[in-house]
């Protein structure tokens, strides 16, 4: 049988254009890059048009419910801006950056795959630009003020440290700092507490980095920061304690989104990484606004499953920013089609047609929810090797009985080339487009009625149950005025429902939300449904263990 290459092995085998070149395939000259070596560049906000953002076309790349492997979303995203390129549509592909705890841990890079992969892959993998390291410094910059404020005499708020919720955090899966005592060693070494660490992608900076729409947003934003109560009751935050003047200090350069390219040479926008569950699980807003100004279409990602993903992207990201898409893409594989109609993992590569056509009613769901965005969709089937033509008719038809416009992506193994029918069914799809997004709920709704309307419109939930901690939470929600706030609900990407083992459209569950989580700084409220970690572990047997780095520099392993 054909032999394939690996990621790396592809990434590492490309011809890299200068990217300078590609700065100026956007028309942005060397003078207004910030070059990070030979083939990364920070764009500085200047280059923001808003009026090229009003004309630009925003495509939204989101998937079914997925495997645990991933359905190829980013890999989509890729293939797909390579495809619109060919077909004359001036396109850039906006995308999150990969953290550091999954390249070690079980999923590996996310800088796409095959002959759809955003390039140099191992910088985009490893450290990139520096953003991760800056927003760790911010949020731990907090950290150290608010417990040097409890320490201290000298201006000192009466911040109660039990009620401190803020965390330090660190770009590594370690769950051995998920939960510490912090502040031991007697007077000298501070208010002993308990707290822990959470992974950078679960910081609120993240989530405000990539929400903010300048520096002075940003500071806001941060000075919102609900840090903890005092003695008294009263709440405080980051700006009680002056520290978003220093924490923006911080994010200087990480505020600017970084300027790569695809395997084919097209520009690629990567900035911010954000998680999927407890925040909107996408890149930033100027990054998108960026790639707007840049070109005429934009290709971008909302992590996980529609259900979240794109109900996020729209609710909070567009919400926000008064962005839109004009289309969205729904992945889907023939592996994840009958995963969810019984067919057992290690058997996903087996052809079964019963399974298959049992697990698209997940699928229907998803489209039925495209529609209730108001949005037209498109379905992009990722092919894999293992797929058969006969698997692939059943799903291509069934979009055709549902009038739903479906493509076959085969991007992965040819790139461009293998998605110029997606990009035409995209740029179809997108002049068909006429209106803005419909939001599944309106933000005047209380918090409580919101998490209801997604969870009965989206999710297909029958019942919500609130447990006592949660409700709680919506009484300090109401005291400390978030009830306005969108809702970025915390729950598992494998399931409509909040049990990852209900496969399929689960029917007449009840989703239980345990508790709600503040991000005032952002601005949303986070209902967390399941068990949610902030800080993953890594797995028995890591990808750490498999890499390694020769005296010529040259990496193995990495995936
Ligand atoms: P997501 O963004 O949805 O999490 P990715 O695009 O990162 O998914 O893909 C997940 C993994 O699956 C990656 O390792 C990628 O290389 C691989 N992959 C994606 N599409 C294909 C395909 N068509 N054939 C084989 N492997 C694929
Ligand atoms: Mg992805």
């Amino acid at each position: 049988s054909k032999q394939y290459q690996s990621d790396l092995q592809i990434a590492q085998a490309a011809k890299l254009k200068h990217i300078k070149d590609i700065a100026q395939s956007v028309n942005i000259s060397d003078s207004d890059i910030e070059m990070y070596g030979n083939y990364k560049a920070k764009l500085p906000l200047e280059l923001i048009n808003e009026d090229k953002v009003a004309e630009s076309n925003m495509v939204l790349v989101t998937a079914m419910t997925p495997t645990p492997a991933g359905e190829g979303k980013t890999t989509t995203s890729i293939g797909l801006s390579e495809g619109l390129n060919k077909i004359g549509k001036k396109t850039t592909v906006v995308l999150r950056e990969p953290s550091l705890g999954p390249v070690f841990g079980m999923k590996g890079g996310a800088a796409g795959g095959g002959y759809s992969q955003v390039v140099p892959m191992e910088d985009i993998n490893l450290h990139f630009t520096g953003d991760f390291a800056a927003i760790e410094k911010a949020n731990n910059l907090l950290a150290a003020l608010i417990d040097n404020n409890i320490q201290s005499k000298e201006d000192n708020l009466g911040i109660d440290p039990r009620t401190v919720e803020w965390k330090r955090v660190m770009d590594m899966n370690d769950r051995s700092l998920r939960e510490i005592v912090s502040g031991m060693g007697g007077k000298p070494g501070g208010m002993m507490r308990e707290t822990g660490f959470n992974i950078t992608a679960a910081s609120e900076i993240m989530a405000i980095l990539c929400l903010a729409k300048d520096m002075d947003d940003l500071k806001e934003k941060m000075g919102n920061i609900y840090v903890g109560d005092t003695y008294d009751g009263k709440a405080v935050f980051a700006k009680d304690l002056n520290a978003q003047g220093a924490m923006a200090v911080l994010l200087k350069d990480a505020i600017k989104p970084n300027l790569v390219q695809t395997l084919e040479g097209n520009p690629a926008i990567i900035h911010g990484g954000p998680f999927a569950n407890i925040a909107q699980g996408t890149n930033s807003v100027i990054a998108t606004k960026m790639g707007m100004s840049l070109s005429d279409y934009v290709v971008t990602e909302a992590g996980f499953g529609a259900d979240l993903g794109a109900e996020k992207f729209l609710d909070i990201k567009c919400g926000y920013s008064g962005l839109s898409p004009k289309a969205i893409v729904l992945v889907a594989t023939v592996r994840a089609l009958k995963y969810h109609g019984g067919q057992a993992l290690e058997d996903l590569k087996k052809p079964n047609t019963v399974a298959l056509v049992k697990g698209l009613e997940n699928l229907e769901k998803h489209i039925e929810n495209i529609k209730t965005f108001g949005l037209p969709g498109v379905v992009s089937i990722n092919k894999f090797v293992s797929d058969t033509d006969e698997e692939i008719d059943i799903i291509v038809n069934r979009c055709k009985e549902l009038g739903v416009k479906v493509a076959l992506c085969e991007g992965w193994e040819k790139g461009g080339d293998g998605c110029t029918d997606l990009a035409k069914e995209v740029v179809k799809a997108v002049e068909s487009c006429t209106t803005r997004y419909k939001p599944v709920y309106e933000w005047e709704l209380s918090v409580k009625e919101k998490i209801e309307r997604i969870a009965r419109k989206i999710y297909g939930a029958k019942d919500i149950e609130f447990l006592p901690k949660a409700k709680q939470n919506l009484k300090k929600i109401e005291r400390i005025g978030l009830n306005d706030k969108p809702v970025c609900i915390a729950k598992t990407q494998y399931s409509f429902s909040d049990d990852p083992k209900a496969l399929g459209k689960p029917e007449k569950f009840t989703l239980t939300v345990r508790e709600i989580e503040i991000a005032s700084g952002a601005g949303f409220c986070i209902p967390i449904t399941g068990n949610m970690l902030r800080m993953p572990g890594l797995p028995a047997k890591p990808a750490a263990v498999g890499m390694d780095i020769d005296n010529k520099g040259k990496i193995t392993g990495l995936s």
